[in-house]
């Protein structure tokens, strides 16, 4: 089985090192299909530490869709070589630094989204190991108010939630909608919308059981999406963020002039759509907010899920019904 070399092997990128061993467990696939291609490898080869790079012994693992869809093959053309270890979200405490590493050491709890590009060359070594490899530059402190498991389910969807935002150009005393309010994703737009930006008003959807932890999270106005159709309702939003696939629906309620901003399914105008970015300075710009508890962690009830457990945890996700993150703790 062809795995990157050990970290041993290149010493000379390497300024500081712990016991870390050579081999490692982590959740592998090598062929695209359902969640029961990953198998648990309790033999991979640790990843090697590039220059510009940390390696993280991970504490904390967190799952988003965009796993399911490159492992269901959709991002083939794009992807890394198989085998994969999947995974882009994670928190744990550095063990090993790059020579060109400028700020963390060896000991620092961080959290990360590790893959720059989600779709195009993600990494091959992902989150659901023991230990990554991950550029300086996307990592960021973690807060120390809040756990790994918390942590972990934070860096795809908050930094997803912040460029949206930044994209549809919103800012202080403007109102929007964000379609799956209850989600990774939705949870945290409707915070930062209310906490960060200062909004003026924000609705949000989701399904009857889950309208009190929109309201929970700082949404004003909270739709049943089976009692009522947003886009037949009156009101109109300056930002229309769609986490769910409703593009054609959501350019309806948008105000002339406004953004609709649309993670999945189809866009229409004035609607667009954008695949995030990694940034570990977004995380160290919103750490103020999840140190002081104004914008929180929303783990699902059902998890954290230990490490044994990421194909239940994968079969759950991928009902889309999960409440914020579906969280791998301890890994
Ligand atoms: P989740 O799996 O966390 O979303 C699950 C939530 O969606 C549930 O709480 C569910 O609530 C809600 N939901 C499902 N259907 C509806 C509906 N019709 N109306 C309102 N809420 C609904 O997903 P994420 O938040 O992590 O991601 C959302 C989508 O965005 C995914 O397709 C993902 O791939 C994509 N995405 C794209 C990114 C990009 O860069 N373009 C980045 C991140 C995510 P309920 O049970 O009440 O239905």
């Amino acid at each position: 089985r062809s795995v990157v070399t050990a970290a041993s092997s290149s010493p000379a990128v390497v300024t500081a090192a712990t016991d870390v061993p050579g081999t490692m467990k982590a959740w592998a696939y090598e062929e695209y299909g359902d969640a029961s291609v990953l198998k648990l490898d309790e033999a991979v080869s640790v990843p090697a530490v590039g220059e510009d790079q940390v390696l993280v012994r991970v504490a904390a693992a967190a799952l988003n869709p965009v796993d399911s869809k490159r492992r269901m093959g959709k991002f083939k053309a794009t992807d890394s070589p198989l085998p994969t270890v999947p995974g882009y979200d994670m928190a744990g405490v550095v063990v090993k630094v790059g020579s060109q590493v400028k700020n963390l050491k060896e000991g620092d709890e961080v959290y990360g989204h590790i893959s720059e590009k989600v779709l195009e060359g993600p990494k091959q070594f992902g989150s659901l190991a023991e230990y990554t490899a991950v550029e300086e530059k996307l990592v960021a402190l973690k807060p120390k108010s809040i756990d790994f498991a918390q942590a972990a389910g934070l860096p795809l969807a908050i930094e997803t939630a912040h460029e949206g935002l930044e994209r549809a150009g919103f800012s202080a005393g403007k109102s929007i909608l964000v379609l799956g309010g209850a989600g990774g994703v939705g949870t945290l737009v409707i915070q930062l919308a209310k906490q960060v930006y200062g909004a003026s008003k924000v609705a949000a959807t989701a399904s009857t059981p889950k309208l009190e932890l929109l309201k929970s999270l700082g949404a004003d106005v909270a739709i049943d999406y089976t009692k009522e159709n947003f886009e037949d309702m009156p009101e109109k939003y300056d930002v229309v963020f769609d986490a769910v696939g409703q593009g054609e629906k959501a350019v309806k309620v948008v105000k002339e002039g406004g953004s609709v901003v649309v993670l999945t399914g189809a866009v229409a105008p004035p609607g667009f759509r954008f695949v995030v970015t990694s940034d570990g300075s977004v995380l160290a710009k919103l750490n103020p907010y999840l140190e002081s508890g104004k914008v929180k962690p929303v783990v699902d009830p059902k998890g954290p899920f230990p490490f044994s457990q990421v194909v239940e945890a994968f079969s759950y996700l991928e009902t889309g019904r999960a409440t914020g993150k579906v969280v791998i703790s301890p890994v």
